[in-house]
């Protein structure tokens, strides 16, 4: 077995990261369309249901032609945003495949969902009578909060007694009054419990309490499990993987025997983002500078929190390649701290790390970066954020979407 990520994936096609960067320039988000298509394809298959769908989370990553790929391979979507419902819209996606999972937002914001003819999932009292104002009669989904959250991180557990998501498993009856009150039909039940669980167990926790809440309500169209499945992010120590098998297999018990329960077959929902993404992309960047600052060896780069945010955000780890005229570098190691080019001391990419002798000049590969890696990213320091670049199936390299310029970050200038 080979040792890098990107060896044993033939990640770079026809091509090499050195290659990608003299075309298109440094730093870049490489994306590999054959490992996209198998992350799609094992959720779409997840459960063995006829009325069952993956929405596709996409704050994970957004990118037009990612997306149309996702939906090729039979994905729906979950959108946070009127601009995420528009970006589906445009990228083929019909109204009647995107879910709105709304938190806080205007009345302007769920007017816009209602005339797209997207359904909406609300997440508390005082969103589902303005709800009720701005489309009396309609159908609406409710997001519960189960009581109980799982996640990596404080900032990316979505459910328990300390976030801020879903309403509250006692207010059941309440929503069903205010239902009445606007003559509301609620068509779905939904949750979201955290992000990146690498066991089945807590998901199917939260699973068999969303369906008790299920039981509560008559007219449900479907049912909504979240997202969260994880992904290995540390693949260079062999982390295992999720076994998506034997979770697809778990509930797809459940789901039978709790359809022959209701009564009816109603539609399941799952809502992935990071699975869906996440190993799909290599960041590419280059070192500028080495430097020693008491004791600390600096690899100075480009890869500043404005193009990936998540190490600063979360304190995530990605396994690090380093690559030198095309090829991988391999052989000794030592302990550097990689930063970026962002004037906060704060802009650290990764501590510590044992990582090959690198040089000037070299090129880091940042892996598992496709979620929430460019759509975290922004113009801070008024710096540009990166191109997209996709390996297509056929190992051709092919732009999608261009680097930012100077013009674009002065644009809403013009008024
Ligand atoms: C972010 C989010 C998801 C996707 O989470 P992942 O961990 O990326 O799978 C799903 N549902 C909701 C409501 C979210 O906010």
């Amino acid at each position: 077995m080979t040792k890098y990520f990107s060896e044993q994936k033939n990640f770079f096609g026809n091509t090499n990261p050195k290659a990608l960067i003299e075309k298109y320039g440094s730093p870049l988000y490489v994306y590999n369309e054959t490992i996209l298509r198998k992350s799609c394809v094992d959720v779409a298959h997840l459960i063995n249901y006829e009325k069952f769908n993956a929405d596709y989370s996409i704050k994970a990553n957004s990118n037009l032609h990612l997306l149309k790929i996702a939906h090729e391979e039979g994905l729906h979507a979950d959108a946070m945003s009127p601009g995420e419902i528009y970006v589906l819209l445009n990228a083929g996606f019909k109204p009647e495949e995107i879910l709105y999972v709304c938190n806080n937002v205007s009345e302007d914001e769920m007017k816009y969902a209602v005339e797209k003819g997207v359904c909406t999932s609300i997440d508390s009292i005082s969103q589902l009578k303005q709800f009720g104002r701005v489309n009396p009669g309609g159908k609406v989904a409710v997001r519960f909060n189960p009581g109980v959250g799982a996640g990596h991180h404080e900032k990316v557990v979505t459910a328990g007694k300390k976030t801020k998501f879903g309403v509250n498993l006692d207010l059941v009856k309440e929503i069903k009054d205010i239902a009445n009150e606007y003559k509301l039909k609620i068509v779905g039940i939904n949750q979201h419990i955290g992000s990146l669980f690498m066991e089945a167990d807590p998901y199917i926790q939260g699973v068999k309490s969303i369906l008790s809440v299920a039981e509560q309500f008559e007219e449900l169209e479907f049912v909504d499990f979240g997202g969260g499945l994880g992904i290995p992010y540390h693949k260079q120590e062999n982390q295992s993987r999720l076994d998506i098998k034997e979770l697809g297999k778990k509930l797809t018990e459940i789901v039978h025997e709790w359809m022959s329960r209701y009564g009816r077959n109603i539609r399941v929902r799952i809502e992935p983002g990071r699975y869906v993404v996440a190993e799909s992309s290599i960041l590419l960047g280059t070192v500028h500078a080495i430097k020693k600052n008491y004791g600390i060896k600096y690899i100075g780069t480009d890869l500043g929190f404005n193009v990936l945010a998540r190490p600063v955000m979360y304190d995530s780890h990605h396994d690090i390649e380093v690559y030198r005229s095309g090829e991988i570098v391999d052989g000794e190691r030592e302990p550097v701290t990689v930063v970026g080019n962002i004037c906060e001391s704060g802009d650290i990419i990764a501590r510590e790390r044992l990582l090959p002798l690198i040089k000037e000049k070299d090129i880091l590969g940042v892996m598992d970066a496709g979620a929430y890696g460019y759509s975290m990213s922004s113009n801070y320091n008024n710096r540009l954020r990166p191109a997209e670049v996709l390996i297509r199936q056929d190992g051709s390299d092919m732009l999608i979407r261009r680097r930012d310029t100077f013009e674009d970050i002065v644009r809403n200038f013009e008024v």
